[in-house]
């Protein structure tokens, strides 16, 4: 047995919900601890130990996440009316990930694991799209309302001494009612989000693509248009000129055009919106959720690693009551290589991001191979190669055998 390979600062790790919960133990008996003289910081954001800690160890974690740069997160369950009932809970304690994302203010790039004989929907696509969607404002914290016939709606801005600075007419509604909505950015929101786009671009040395629709909004998605493009001359050109990237600013809807027609390899930021609704499109056209990773990246350079699906609650209760399940635990793997290489990389522990990257490779080569679980099966296609449906931890044990 060789020597294992060690750490200097911990990664903090979140622990989760269900089976992801399962599948993380087991990721590190059978993947890590073999190899790796693991140092985390441990905090349990399972919902049972969130309510408990009156959700004080989300907090603790994400400030955690700030204080040592690098951490890799289970799923865990955002309660809703069911799971209070279920768990007996205290209160419906928020969505894990928006607290953390609150206080790291990051942006969350999805990326898809590519491997020979999974085809994506959209065959040209040969290389990963990784989608950077903006995680604050627009229609996601807008003010709307309906109006009657004979209403008018304004836009209204008062300054600090509350006289009015503007008053537009948003529409007269004298022929009949409607709808009216206002939508809001911050210039520091955009700012980060253009920033931690710009970053994660030059990290994995993928060209940026940027849209909206400026051409229509010649206020709101010009001033994010613009924001990008200032930053990019100011701080980034030769950055990117350095790194052989590009990046290009284009309207959305020619972007929609160009991403099918291209080949990926691209990483396409978006707005809250965009995002929302082409980070599924995206994931769906890949083939499927256990095969999409995500990670949070904040503008100061934190990060975090996580799969991008739930917890997979059907297969959990398959498994509580010891029947066989074969969750696909590919998603999760990736979250903690993705730690490991980045604090290998942080801390100059070359051997620990070569271990993370030959972890990574041993798991597509097991896909590719034809040993896989259940939902990969169908989608699976390679000539003389006959795909065999593994249970969870027997597609971990696959994997290992490539390892070793
Ligand atoms: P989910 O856990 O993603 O699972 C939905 C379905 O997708 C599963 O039932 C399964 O389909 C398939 N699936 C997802 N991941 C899979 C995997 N790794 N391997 C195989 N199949 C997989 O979503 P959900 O059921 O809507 O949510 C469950 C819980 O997860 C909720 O409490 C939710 O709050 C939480 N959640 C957490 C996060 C997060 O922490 N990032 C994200 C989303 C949801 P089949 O049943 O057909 O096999
Ligand atoms: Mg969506």
């Amino acid at each position: 047995m060789n020597k294992k390979i060690a750490m200097k600062t911990p990664i903090v790790e979140m622990d989760g919900d269900e089976m992801t919960r399962v599948l993380w133990q087991w990721i590190k008996e059978i993947l890590i601890l073999p190899f790796v003289e693991l140092k985390t910081e441990y905090y349990d954001l399972g919902l049972v130990n969130r309510d408990k800690t009156d959700d004080q160890v989300t907090v603790d974690a994400a400030n955690a996440n700030k204080k040592y740069g690098v951490g890799v997160k289970c799923a865990t369950i955002t309660p809703n009316a069911q799971r209070v009932e279920e768990y007996k809970l205290k209160q419906m304690w928020k969505s894990p990930n928006g607290t953390i994302r609150r206080i790291l203010d990051g942006t969350v790039f999805r990326a898809p694991i590519l491997a020979k004989g999974i085809t994506p929907y959209i065959p040209g696509w040969k290389k990963p799209i990784v989608l950077a969607r903006h995680a604050y404002g627009d229609v996601y914290s807008g003010v709307e309302t309906r109006t009657a016939a004979g209403d008018k709606a304004y836009l209204l801005v008062e300054d600090k001494e509350g006289n009015v600075k503007e008053k537009l007419l948003v529409q007269d509604f004298a022929k009949g009612g409607g709808i009216v909505q206002s939508v809001h950015n911050t210039d520091k929101s955009i700012e980060s989000f253009a920033r931690s786009c710009f970053n994660y671009a030059l990290d994995v040395k993928m060209p940026l693509w940027f849209a909206t629709k400026d051409t229509i909004s010649k206020k709101y998605d010009h001033h994010f248009k613009d924001i990008f493009n200032d930053l990019y001359e100011k701080e980034y050109k030769a950055k990117f000129e350095a790194a052989g990237i590009e990046y290009m600013y284009t309207l959305i809807d020619d972007a929609v055009a160009r991403i099918v027609r291209s080949e990926g390899g691209v990483l396409w930021a978006c707005k809250n919106y965009d995002g929302d609704v082409m980070s599924d499109m995206v994931a769906t056209a890949y083939g499927s959720l256990g095969m999409m990773t995500s990670v949070l990246v904040s503008p100061d350079g934190n990060y975090e690693f996580e799969a991008a699906h739930g917890t997979v609650t059907r297969h959990y209760y398959k498994y509580l009551k010891g029947e066989a399940t074969s969750t696909n635990s590919v998603a999760t793997i990736f979250a903690w290589t993705g730690a490991l290489a980045k604090r290998g990389e942080l801390d100059g522990i070359p051997e620990l991001t070569a271990f993370a990257k030959k972890l990574e490779k041993a798991t597509v080569s097991a896909i590719e191979e034809g040993k896989m679980t259940g939902d990969l099966v169908p989608l699976f296609r390679a000539e003389g190669v006959t795909p065999v449906k593994l249970g969870s931890e027997e597609f971990l044990r696959a994997i290992a055998e490539k390892l070793a």
